[in-house]
């Protein structure tokens, strides 16, 4: 039984809470550890985020033949104009430190004798990213720093625990009302500061490489509370993901590419060359659009990625993981082509933070893909997310820490906010399920890799007919995720339908140019 029914919530206090288990959460707890008691919250099991899934590997200078300056003039290009140059400045600079500081922790990098491996990935000037197990290079990070967090007296972790929003009293943020899964229960934790790590929102997208859990829940919360939210038309979309009818879609790694991986059409020919001069290896968005226009004209719905001219031997021990997955499907890449189509894969935009990850709320703060830095701008180098978790996690932790000494007392009691909504019933699953797989379509198909108003206006005419989903209380995950999958897919599409000119991942067949006159960044704010 959820308790709906009483005017206060039972209450619980920290004095910190981290809202997400992945890069970003875990080393912002790590870094709040020094200063009090940390509650991590996790709506899923603790590996459930994107960052246990990443591959390829970390954008990081820490090889004798690159420099900050290559790293940061590289993101800079990718982000098609758009980024903050203060915060790639952090990001770059910043990044070795924390890298070295993850080997201290135990995270364990892959390594040629006893220097670490570098690899090349598309639009990086040199080879400078770190991996792990060949091609699990999340999971490593993942399992490190969870390692570390668990010898950490002073951070609490609670798995199956769904963050449903924010507490907010006279504008400052003072913890989140939370839906426990197994006890049915919702109740109150105060903090002096919350800090929401609560990862992407690809999986707003039928076609994702991201994990159940991204959905988007802390930039719908933040959103709900009063936070602005910056850059919501930019949504990446990765070339390729295994594409096999019936098999859910799988990344294959840029890294393989960057390894000397080579896309083909359907007939076996070259044609990135066709769409950019650096061709296989050219930034993310227009080898994405590339593979769609090719697959349009060749009639297909994938194309291939061959790397069967590579060393087998090599393939194996560089990306073990990814020929055991294609294996299982009867693909052995060593010998046959892999058929790949692109899938939404990141989020540039998000709750926008200044560079301690601050928001406009006082007490709220974000870190990793559910924050918009600014690091990103219109289009995310490959490889540079789970640096941003580490940099920014960080500073998130240690700005959230400084924040805290103001907070002299938390509220006791808290009131029920949710009395006077309507409970959807049990019976109402089956619609909820139902309502997410046509978003997830309707995503797609419309406001996906190429838009145009039309395209986007249709899309936004659909979702406002799902407002009165909004109106319920759910008393399951699934339910309340799917208020945020709403809640976010219209920030989406409004901010796609504002920005009208194509840059970096946002793509308009009425608007395909850059306008000179277009806004450098789109803010959402409720009203
Ligand atoms: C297949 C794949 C490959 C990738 N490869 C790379 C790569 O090689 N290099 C790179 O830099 N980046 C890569 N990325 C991107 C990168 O992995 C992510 O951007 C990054 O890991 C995000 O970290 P995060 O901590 O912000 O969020 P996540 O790791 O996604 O964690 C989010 C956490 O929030 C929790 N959560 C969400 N909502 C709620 C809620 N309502 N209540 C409670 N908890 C909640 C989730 O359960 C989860 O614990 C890849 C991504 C994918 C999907």
């Amino acid at each position: 039984m959820v308790i709906i029914s009483s005017q206060y919530l039972p209450v619980k206090s920290t004095d910190f809470l981290v809202i997400g288990s992945g890069v970003a959460g875990l080393r912002a707890a790590i870094e709040l550890s020094r200063h009090g008691k940390v509650l991590v919250l996790t709506k899923d099991e603790a590996t459930a985020g994107s960052t246990g899934f990443a591959q390829g590997g970390i954008a990081v200078v820490l090889s004798d033949e690159d420099e900050i300056t290559f790293h940061f003039d590289d993101t800079i290009r990718a982000g098609a104009g758009l980024c903050d140059e203060e915060a790639v400045r952090v990001l770059v600079e910043e990044g070795p430190e924390r890298i070295l500081e993850l080997i201290s922790w135990g995270t364990e990098f892959d390594r040629e004798g006893t220097k670490l491996a570098f690899t090349q990935e598309a639009a990086h000037s040199k080879r400078r990213i770190v991996h792990a197990q060949g091609d699990s290079t999340g999971k490593e990070v993942e399992r490190s720093l969870l390692f570390y967090v668990r010898t950490l007296k002073d951070v609490q972790k609670l798995d199956f625990h769904y963050t449903i929003d924010l507490i907010i009293q006279d504008g400052v943020c003072l913890g989140v009302y939370l839906l426990d899964e197994e006890g049915k229960k919702i109740s109150a934790v105060t903090a002096k500061a919350t800090i929401l790590a609560t990862g992407g929102s690809g999986f707003l997208y039928q076609q994702t490489s991201n994990p159940p859990v991204s959905t988007g829940d802390g930039m719908a919360m933040a959103y709900r509370a009063g936070a602005d939210l910056v850059d919501m038309e930019f949504v990446q979309f990765h070339p390729t993901t295994l594409y096999l009818p019936g098999a859910p879609f799988f990344l294959l790694s840029e890294a393989m590419r960057g390894e000397g991986a080579r896309l083909l059409n359907i007939y076996g020919q070259e044609f990135t060359h066709k769409y950019h001069p650096e061709k296989d290896l050219a930034p993310r968005d227009i080898v994405s659009r590339a593979i769609v226009s090719e697959m349009v004209e060749t009639h297909s719905l994938h194309v291939y990625l061959d790397l069967t001219h590579l060393n087998p031997d090599f393939i194996r021990k560089r990306f073990p993981r990814i020929c055991s997955t294609c294996l299982s499907y009867g693909i052995d890449v060593t010998r046959h082509r892999i058929p790949v189509s692109p899938a939404a894969h990141y989020m540039m935009g998000g709750i926008r933070t200044d560079l301690n990850g601050a928001t406009n709320i006082p007490g709220l703060y974000a870190a990793g893909e559910a924050a918009c830095t600014g690091v990103h701008g219109a289009n995310r180098l490959a490889s540079n997310s789970l640096l941003e978790g580490v940099v920014f996690g960080a500073r998130a932790g240690s700005a959230a820490a400084h924040y805290s000494r103001k907070i002299k007392k938390l509220p006791e009691r808290v009131l029920n906010p949710f009395l006077e909504k309507p409970v959807a019933g049990e019976d109402q699953i089956a619609e909820v399920d139902e309502v997410r797989g046509i978003l997830r379509k309707l995503l797609w198909d419309r406001v996906g890799i190429i838009r145009c108003g039309k395209s986007l206006s249709e899309a936004m005419a659909m979702l406002q007919e799902w407002k009165p989903f909004m109106e319920r209380i759910y008393r399951h995950r699934k339910g309340l995720e799917l208020q945020n999958m709403i809640t976010v897919a219209t920030l989406i599409t409004q901010a796609a339908l504002m920005r009208k000119e194509s840059v970096g991942a946002h793509y308009r067949t009425d608007c395909p140019h850059k306008s000179e006159t277009g806004p450098r960044h789109i803010v959402l704010r409720k009203s």
